[in-house]
């Protein structure tokens, strides 16, 4: 008894001096914004006939389509696929070169060495992690097919200047969208230049559906290319059959990659939510950036006032050689981060199979060596966020 009365006061001191230094809980890197709406969406579904591609489907590429002010939406298994599919879409194939930034996921260079192309890289700007556009031209050659650009963290990539040199050299021109749903530059949203805009609805992308891709375009063909290409080359899906029994051809070498009545019911709820959950995202950048401005030992990426960044990472630079320490130091006091990226030439396969080395992209290695994203989403709390850069601030001095 005695002994219990005192542990119990133990525990309590304990407690007490654990929430000086940390949190009670962790702050996770990542909390979805799934609710009780979304479920209930998606449980209909599971109890319902279809569970794979059908109205849901539909339902989800007409309200996207509308979000983003574009003519056709695929719906896809993830971004990867949509990139590879609208590669493929677009005829690059064995020897082509495309031209990428080698500062992003390695989806979207894999995604072009999947088609056998060879993917060329333009090193980025150090002030926002995009591609450096002025640097394009160069790397154009004969054999030079696609542009793939990636909105980094969801500052837009400069599409109107990117587009004045694709008419130029007559190149294709998709954008990974993975951080960009809800982004806006010059009165040009993703997609509206572009022969298609590729997105992501991963774990951790801005709305989810664990897994999940899409690819909006404006071009008629693409479409119907990407609809059956995605399912095989099928001419007609199992719910087109359901309707109305009919033979099936397939005339094309067709890829797996649909979408399914699940993962759409989940995703429709949060597209009506976007803005909301984006206004939070907004409301919480603002209290980062005016923590960190006038810090000497952090650097912020620039934005622009003719923008509307889709806030989907928040990410800092500091020294590259204390940026490991400060990954563990924020870890080890319970607040989950991340690195986008480790340069895609750095990596192993692309290094082997290239031949690139350390000092190709310097301005990409120098971003990757210094950045970390802090956590961010709508559901951060206020005190949660103050933990962060009271955290940060300490482990750089
Ligand atoms: C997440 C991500 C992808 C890949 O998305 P998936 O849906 O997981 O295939 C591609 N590009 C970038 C920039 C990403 O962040």
């Amino acid at each position: 008894m005695h002994f219990l009365t005192w542990g119990k006061k133990r525990e309590s001191y304990y407690h007490l001096q654990l929430e000086k230094t940390h949190m009670k809980q962790k702050v996770e890197y990542y909390v979805h914004n799934l609710n009780s709406s979304d479920i209930s969406s998606c449980v209909k579904v599971l109890r319902s006939l279809f569970l794979s591609t059908g109205n849901e489907v539909e339902k989800f590429e007409k309200a996207f389509a509308h979000y983003l002010s574009m003519n056709y939406v695929v719906g896809t298994t993830s971004c990867t696929d949509s990139l590879f599919l609208c590669l493929k879409g677009l005829g690059v194939k064995k020897d082509d070169e495309v031209i990428t930034s080698p500062l992003s996921f390695v989806a979207s260079a894999h995604s072009i060495v999947r088609c056998g192309a060879k993917p060329v890289f333009v090193d980025v700007e150090e002030s926002t992690a995009n591609i450096d556009v002025s640097k394009i031209e160069s790397k154009i050659t004969k054999n030079t097919k696609v542009l793939v650009v990636v909105h980094m963290n969801g500052y837009m990539c400069d599409m109107k200047r990117i587009h004045t040199i694709a008419k130029k050299h007559k190149l294709k021109v998709i954008e990974d969208a993975a951080h960009c749903v809800e982004g806006m530059r010059d009165g040009v949203r993703p997609g509206h230049l572009s022969d298609a805009a590729c997105f992501s609805f991963y774990a951790v992308k801005n709305i989810t559906s664990a897994e999940g891709g899409a690819v909006a375009t404006n071009s008629k063909k693409l479409y119907e290319w990407l609809m059956k290409a995605r399912q095989h080359g099928m001419s007609k899906n199992a719910i087109n059959r359901y309707k109305k029994f009919d033979h099936y051809d397939v005339d094309i070498l067709g890829y797996k990659a649909n979408m399914n009545n699940v993962q759409a019911s989940l995703l429709l709820g949060q597209l009506e939510r976007i803005e909301k959950l984006h206004r939070k995202k907004e409301k919480i950048a603002r209290k980062y950036d005016e923590a960190f401005e006038n810090n000497p030992n952090i650097s912020l990426f620039i934005n622009k006032k003719n923008m509307k960044h889709a806030r989907h990472l928040y990410a800092v630079k500091v020294d590259s050689k204390k940026r490991d320490y400060v990954l563990s130091y924020l870890q080890s006091h319970d607040i989950g981060i991340a690195v986008h990226f480790k340069p895609i030439h750095m990596l192993t396969y692309y290094r082997q199979k290239y031949g690139y080395k350390r000092g190709d992209f310097p301005i990409a290695e120098k971003v990757g060596s210094s950045v970390i994203s802090l956590p961010f989403y709508p559901k951060l709390r206020n005190d949660q966020t103050t933990y962060v850069i009271s955290t940060l601030v300490k482990a750089l001095n």
